[in-house]
């Protein structure tokens, strides 16, 4: 199944990927996740994409799109993929339409008031990039993480003058997608002020996968 989560920044496209990957056995493919690897490992790439993510704005399309093209030919991609931050422009929905056969777009809605509360609340593991909230969804142990026991921190997007920009170019760039698969036939809205455990049980009912949930 080649998947896509659309929607703002903070609507829980990476929570409800990270989930869905497990429940489906295929890889969550985020953009965002691998310029940040590429940042902390200090590849072209990383020092590229960097100026651009601190600011909130996007990387350019063809850097993003040449190095999705690369990682979806990769053989745990074979069974499926879950998009999780990309496209973010038309261009990019383009381009991915010339690799790719996506079978479900998947629209987290989410007031943009609701989407600041969560961004400033949220904690990224430095070393895995879990995601949690200081008060939704916090770690076992303040300020380290579930998974692998590395140290939460802020992204730097996560602060207030990043965010700004990141919603406007959401607005501008992003937000024009949903009209973009509508027409396809092939985007569903879903309501992301829920707590995760119940759009994640939404999701599956949605994919039509087993609802056993455990957190
Ligand atoms: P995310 O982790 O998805 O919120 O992405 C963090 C930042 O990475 C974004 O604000 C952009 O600067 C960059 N980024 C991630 N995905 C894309 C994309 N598909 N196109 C352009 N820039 C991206």
């Amino acid at each position: 199944m080649q998947l896509i989560l659309l929607g703002p920044p903070g609507s829980g496209k990476g929570t409800q990927a990270q989930l869905l990957s497990g429940k489906l056995d295929i890889p969550q493919i985020s953009t965002g996740d691998i310029f940040r690897e590429n940042i902390r490992i200090k590849t072209e790439l990383g020092k590229l994409a960097q100026d651009y993510m601190d600011k909130g704005q996007l990387v350019p399309d063809n850097v993003t799109n040449e190095m999705v093209a690369e990682r979806v030919k990769q053989q745990d991609c074979i069974k499926g993929f879950i998009l999780d931050g990309y496209p973010r422009t038309v261009n990019q929905a383009e381009f991915l339409e010339a690799i790719a056969k996506i079978d479900i777009v998947i629209n987290l809605i989410l007031e943009e008031e609701e989407i600041v509360e969560r961004i400033s609340g949220r904690r990224t593991c430095m070393n895995c990039e879990a995601s949690y909230h200081v008060n939704f969804n916090p770690p076992k142990k303040k300020g380290v993480c579930d998974n692998c026991g590395g140290e939460l921190f802020q992204r730097p997007d996560d602060k207030p003058e990043a965010v700004k920009k990141r919603l406007e170019e959401y607005q501008k760039k992003t937000k024009p997608l949903i009209e973009y698969y509508l027409r396809k036939n092939i985007l569903t809205n879903i309501d992301a002020s829920p707590s995760i455990k119940e759009i994640h049980s939404r999701l599956c009912e949605l994919l039509n996968i087993n609802k056993k949930f455990s957190l």
